[in-house]
């Protein structure tokens, strides 16, 4: 390398250089840039409540607004900002808000919005101990508060992902490590070909993201044997038990709290002894299902949960925190570190002692995920998360029975957790006419804006899916809410 200046070049006079390339005092500390993105998220919460909750929009649109060629020049960042805000408000969904009841959401406590900002600022890589050892303990704590709040096994490990798919593609990660392991195979060295072959159960209703994992895994998805499930979405334990008898080698069975339609539990308990009997590897995605450990009238549906080897959930759905939030749990640390572990001689631990999360996920560098987790528990605390999981579930059967008073209306499920399952018909209609009733009242309600749900198909008919999992969620929401889906119903 040649390090010699250039011959040609002129010698800088001295401090020049420093003058110019020298960043101004405080440079990081522009005060006016995130005041002004303080007040532009202020003013966007303080409308949260009364926006119209997710009005549809075409991307062209917001392309239109939002696009154009790569920029040539620097722009100011405040003039950006404001911009950006403004662009973006037709096409920002209310989710955050407190009748919002599509899929499984969650809002964000304002502690843990808070919190979020401060984590920005302070820009911490999470993936060890030595980038950040504050971020590392931060993460060591919440990860050994959420296991004694959902009443798992304390000295189960734990890795903070970004969601529900990412925990049950580490949970099934460290299953494929140790089911192989006690075939005498070390996947993580020799890979998954020439191995024996692993025999995967779930329920007909596992949700899609378990099938998801197990493609990453390279464990396919038409290979799963797929156990028959009840009305209400549960695994069949007695199927269940009778599929593990044909199988030999290698046994991973996934099963689920909190059915995605019906919020239903699959009966752990049995599942859980016949997966230990047949010496296969139990899995548990309990997204949000998991939260009803939480809860003293709740509790009994977990029964069993504590025979799972790994299990799965999210703080993003119903513990409201912001993305990416979820947790990867398991009964077997050595497993669950083989599946995950990273090491390179640069890779510089800091301390022996401590938790050094890119260990326990699939990710290097990282956010602190588990932040967010902290800040709710420690604001809540244990009776907090019980009263946000009670009140949820009662605003729940609150919708349930205020859409059940009207005539033509069923629901479709036990109002067992936070989920309702609504349909209409009107006399005469049949069965077809019913699903397309109910698609219309979604679409109608979708543009009404009050509030937002979506459909589903349930035991092959269409109905509409209502999940209640926001803490800002009120009685009078749900009244609100109750009115609005009726009135539309009866436009349609
Ligand atoms: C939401 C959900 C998932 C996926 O979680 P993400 O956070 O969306 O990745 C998995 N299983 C169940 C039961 C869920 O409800």
């Amino acid at each position: 390398m040649d390090v010699t200046p250039s011959s040609g070049s002129e010698p800088q006079p001295s401090g020049l250089r420093a003058e110019v390339e020298d960043p101004p005092r405080g440079e990081h500390l522009n005060v006016e840039l995130l005041d002004r993105a303080a007040e532009l998220a202020r003013g966007y919460l303080a409308g949260l409540r009364e926006r119209s909750v997710g009005v549809p929009i075409a991307p062209d649109a917001l392309r239109a607004v939002l696009g154009g060629p790569l920029p040539e020049r620097p722009d100011d960042p405040k003039r950006m900002l404001e911009r950006l805000a403004t662009a973006v408000e037709p096409g920002l969904v209310a989710t955050a808000g407190p009748r919002y009841f599509g899929f499984v959401m969650g809002g964000s406590l304002p502690v843990a919005v808070a919190t979020s900002w401060l984590a920005a600022a302070w820009d911490q890589n999470a993936g060890n101990y030595v980038s950040s050892p504050a971020m590392s303990v931060v993460e060591e704590v919440a990860g050994t508060w959420l296991k004694d709040v959902l009443r798992l096994p304390a000295d189960a490990s734990f890795g903070f992902v970004t969601g529900g798919t990412m925990a049950n593609f580490v949970g099934l990660a460290a299953a494929r490590h140790a089911v192989l392991r006690d075939a005498g195979w070390d996947v993580e060295a020799k890979g998954l070909n020439g191995a024996p072959p692993i025999t995967v159960l779930a329920g007909e209703e596992a949700h899609v993201t378990i099938y998801v994992a197990l493609r990453l895994l390279g464990l396919g998805v038409e290979r799963v044997v797929r156990v028959a499930a009840d009305e209400q979405g549960r695994m069949c334990a007695d199927e269940l038990e009778r599929e593990l008898r044909a199988v030999r080698g290698p046994t991973i069975v996934c099963a689920q709290a909190g059915n995605v339609n019906s919020g239903a539990f699959d009966p752990l308990r049995p599942i859980g002894e016949a997966a230990a009997k047949a010496g296969a590897w139990l899995h548990v995605d309990g997204a949000f299902g998991l939260w009803a450990a939480a809860s003293d009238e709740l509790r009994h549906q977990l029964d069993g949960v504590e025979l799972a080897r790994s299990w799965a959930t999210d703080a993003h759905k119903w513990l409201n925190v912001p993305y990416d939030c979820g947790i990867a749990l398991t009964a077997d640390p050595v497993a669950h570190r083989a599946a995950m572990n990273v090491t390179a001689a640069y890779l510089v631990r800091g301390n022996d002692d401590a938790y050094n999360a890119y260990d326990w996920v699939p990710e290097s560098s990282r956010a602190a995920r588990g932040l967010g987790v902290y800040a709710a528990l420690r604001t809540l605390g244990r009776s907090g998360v019980r009263e946000l999981v009670d009140r949820c579930c009662a605003l729940a059967r609150r919708m349930a029975r205020r859409l059940s008073e009207a005539r033509g209306v069923t629901i479709l499920n036990d109002v067992v957790l936070d989920q309702v399952l609504v349909r209409f018909a009107a006399p005469g209609d049949d069965a077809v006419a019913a699903d397309q009733r109910t698609r219309a009242v979604a679409t109608k309600v979708q543009q009404d804006g009050t509030c937002w749900l979506g459909t589903t198909t349930w035991r092959g008919r269409v109905a509409l899916r209502i999940s209640v999992t926001n803490w800002s969620t009120t009685e009078a929401d749900i009244d609100r809410t109750a009115e609005a889906i009726l009135r539309c119903a009866t436009e349609v």
